[in-house]
């Protein structure tokens, strides 16, 4: 078992907050639905407030760390690297002159605003007195007070990619108690340990997403196989496979395995298979449909794209930035009707498959580079535009090899190409 610790911001009254002196912060202008059963959300939208808080705020909390459960040792636990208390900002920065804080409505029918970015231990009387420091917030009247709490967890080491249990058969572990934090972590495992224990229970095989089909497989795979010391959460920069792990291809890399392990309905699956059929037909459609200079050049003029020497396919032509699904219309007599999902991903395809077919050559010569050796002495604090946490935990566990260095949780991909970078420098030197 171990113990880590997460925190909560205060949750303020809006009436008592004035936002003329804070930065409006609009959300989205095109909503894209979480499910790709919806197409499309109408619901009013309203604005976060930016504002920051400044030297008098840091006095207050500096003068009252022996006060913080987080500092005092009350709470001992390790906390959430990517969401630290105001405290921890405070101590761990000391050179920032402000840090920055949103102010978030809760919904849309409550007074409450989410302080984000202020989570604290402190106790009520300090925390007033800081945020009566921010502008905006002078006459705050809080709802809720900032807390942290700390709670037991177990190492994911000791569980299998299906969420079971190494030594004690039958007990799938999801969620907090396997050492992530947060909503979606808990409920992507959730998820998996649930259908895993439905596999187990019909003698069927596990169910594992690897790490090139979701976050879901980065998730599992980072916890189960490379483990964590602190409250582990899932960001993008986790996956090496990111340009192919995309939310508008969700759908593509996902519901078909669902629907086949009994979980994704036929209504979601011939969704699926309706916008299959329309991206392939549409795609080789667009590539065997050619448009010449003399009949296209006027308009490209007037939509800002470049005129054109030689005849091309839609396809080519689609692959500009600046051109759009729907602005092939006019020069596209024979066009199809096709869903919003089907020609955003007709044309996510198109203009990014060069930068997709480039990651999958990188991601091949990373592979072959696993077993490259990294020497004993190496420093990693030497190595320039390595991120903090990359040179803590490089120097903590001292991989022998980069294959072994890009297993560790908390090195980014990005983090494995400097450091071969410099390996690669150094042998040069040498
Ligand atoms: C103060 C705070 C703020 C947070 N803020 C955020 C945030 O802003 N964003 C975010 O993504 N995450 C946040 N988190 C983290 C997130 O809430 C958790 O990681 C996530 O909810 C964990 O889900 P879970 O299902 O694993 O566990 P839980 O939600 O804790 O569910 C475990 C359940 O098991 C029940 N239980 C325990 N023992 C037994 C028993 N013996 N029998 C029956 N039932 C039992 C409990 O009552 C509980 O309902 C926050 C956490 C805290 C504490």
């Amino acid at each position: 078992m171990r113990r880590f610790k997460t925190g909560t911001p205060a949750r303020a009254l809006s009436s008592s907050l004035d936002y003329d002196q804070m930065k409006r912060q609009e959300g989205d202008k095109k909503i894209v639905p979480f499910s790709f059963m919806s197409d499309n959300i109408e619901k009013d939208q309203v604005p976060c407030w930016l504002t920051y808080t400044n030297e008098e705020t840091h006095n207050i909390i500096r003068n009252n760390f022996s006060r913080s459960a987080l500092f005092g040792g009350q709470i001992e636990g390790i906390g959430p690297r990517y969401c630290p208390s105001i405290e921890d900002k405070v101590n761990r920065f000391p050179d920032k002159k402000r840090h920055q804080l949103f102010i978030e409505p809760e919904g849309l029918d409550t007074e409450e605003m989410y302080l984000q970015g202020m989570s604290s231990s402190l106790p009520e009387d300090v925390q007033l007195a800081f945020y009566r420091t921010i502008p905006g917030l002078e006459n705050i009247s809080i709802v809720r007070p900032a807390y942290a709490i700390e709670y037991d967890c177990i190492d994911p080491l000791d569980l299998r990619q299906s969420l079971e249990d190494k030594t004690i058969e039958n007990l799938f572990c999801a969620g907090q108690f396997n050492g992530s934090s947060g909503y979606e972590e808990a409920a992507a495992q959730g998820l998996m340990a649930g259908i895993n224990a439905v596999c187990k229970i019909n003698g069927k095989k596990w169910f594992v997403l690897d790490r090139s089909e979701a976050y879901i497989g980065v998730l599992i795979d980072d916890l189960t196989v490379k483990g964590t010391n602190e409250p582990y959460r899932i960001m993008t920069s986790r996956a090496e496979y990111r340009l192919l792990l995309r939310q508008d291809n969700a759908d593509e890399r996902l519901t078909e395995k669902s629907y086949k392990i009994g979980l994704a309905s036929e209504e979601r699956y011939q969704k699926l298979l309706r916008t299959r059929a329309e991206f392939s037909s549409e795609s080789a459609r667009l590539a065997s449909t050619f448009v010449i200079p003399s009949e296209v050049n006027d308009y490209l003029q007037t939509i800002g794209s470049a005129p054109l020497n030689n005849r091309i396919s839609l396809a080519e032509l689609l692959k500009r930035p600046e051109i759009h699904y729907d602005d092939l219309a006019p020069i596209d007599p024979d066009r199809k009707e096709i869903s919003e999902h089907a020609a955003s991903q007709l044309e996510i395809s198109l203009k990014y498959k060069g930068y997709i077919d480039k990651q999958l050559a990188q991601v091949a010569r990373f592979r072959k580079l696993e077993n490259k050796r990294i020497p004993d002495d190496i420093d990693y604090h030497d190595i320039e535009s390595l991120r903090i946490e990359a040179v803590e935990k490089l120097s903590a566990r001292k991989p022998a090899s980069i294959g072994q260095a890009s297993r560790i949780s908390g090195v980014s991909p990005a983090d494995i190409n400097v450091l071969m970078i410099y390996l690669e420098k150094k042998r040069r030197i040498r």
